[in-house]
């Protein structure tokens, strides 16, 4: 194995950082690194900033491979994006490894030395966030997100993992092959399945403070994790449905029997509501079983390319 490693980061509007990640990744490259930065539609200045910082960059310590995407797509389709470029390079580079880390710096470079050396060992070498410098609201929600996906989804997901990760490359081709509408490269990678490790590491503020991809972007990505990963909708579906037809039932056993012995004339309104009650419980049993027939088949409704590359730059 050799120490050379392609690392693909998805940036949108990261002038901030962009100079600093380039400059902390190449001072820990020992040469023979790649970065594959996928521009996903940035408006700022970070593309001026990484084509000034890059032609400081020795390209034999690390070379800087610009991909502008057509437009804004979203962090996961970046990557996604990164992914297919840097499965091709490395093809062509005879190199095994490739990176995945987030240009906010929130995510240390400094540690991609440590992911590098865990995979040799096994195919996917993940970070788990040891700790994490955000508001104690993000955490709380973070946490139940993780909880919820680790103890539902259909493989489980591990809690606390984000992007930062290295894979070799029948892990990456695997990933990018089973991406869908819906994806969530954590899910994902934990489903790809092969020998896995987590590394614990710590996770810094973000460079500037504020989340690109914001609290609708991460409601939108828990909401498709939950759905595309997890089997938690569909229990829930069951539960209130199995509890609303039980109840349903005893209800009309309990109002039979006051009107057979004729302790109570049932009639009128409240043998509606009962009535409406059964039969919208017996329906929603119904809808149940075919959601479970449809969530067997997950088929893509739309097959269309999840991102469009529209230049491919080399910088240095
Ligand atoms: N990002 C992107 N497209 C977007 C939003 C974000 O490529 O539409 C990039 C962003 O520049 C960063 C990474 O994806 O490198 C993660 O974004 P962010 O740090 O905002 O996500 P969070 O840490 O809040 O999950
Ligand atoms: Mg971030």
């Amino acid at each position: 194995m050799t120490e050379a490693c392609i690392i693909v980061v998805p940036v949108f509007n990261e002038a901030a950082s962009i100079d600093q990640l380039l400059q902390r990744t190449a001072a820990v490259s020992p040469g023979g690194w790649t970065m594959v930065v996928v521009d996903d539609g940035s408006s700022d200045e970070t593309i001026e900033r990484l084509s000034a910082e890059a032609a400081h960059i020795d390209p034999a310590k690390m070379q800087i491979q610009l991909i502008q995407l057509s437009r804004n797509f979203g962090h996961q389709r970046a990557l996604m994006a990164g992914l297919d470029v840097a499965l091709r390079l490395a093809d062509e580079r005879d190199v095994d490894r490739i990176a995945i880390i987030d240009a906010d710096l929130q995510d240390r470079p400094e540690d991609i030395p440590d992911l590098l050396e865990a995979t040799a060992e096994c195919d996917v070498a993940y970070a788990v966030r040891a700790s994490r410098r955000e508001s104690a609201l993000f955490q709380m929600a973070a946490s139940v997100f993780y909880r919820l996906l680790a103890r539902w989804a259909r493989s489980p997901v591990p809690p606390n993992a984000g992007t930062f990760s290295v894979l070799n490359l029948p892990a990456a081709t695997a990933i990018l092959r089973n991406a869908d509408e819906n994806v969530f490269f954590p899910g994902l990678r934990a489903w790809v399945g092969f020998k896995q490790i987590a590394v614990p590491l710590q996770r810094d503020a973000r460079g500037d403070g504020h989340s690109r991809v914001g609290i609708k972007g991460l409601v939108r990505l828990a909401v498709g994790a939950l759905f595309g990963y997890s089997r938690l909708p569909l229990y829930l579906m069951m539960c209130i449905s199995a509890t609303a037809l039980v109840l349903s039932v005893v209800a009309t056993i309990v109002m039979s029997i006051l009107k057979l012995t004729g302790q109570v004339a049932v009639e009128g309104i409240p043998l509606l509501v009962v009535l409406i009650f059964f039969s919208l419980s017996v329906l929603a049993v119904f809808l149940t079983i075919l959601a479970y027939m449809v969530s067997r088949n997950p088929a893509p409704v739309q097959s269309r390319e999840l991102y469009v590359i529209a230049h491919e730059t080399s910088l240095n």
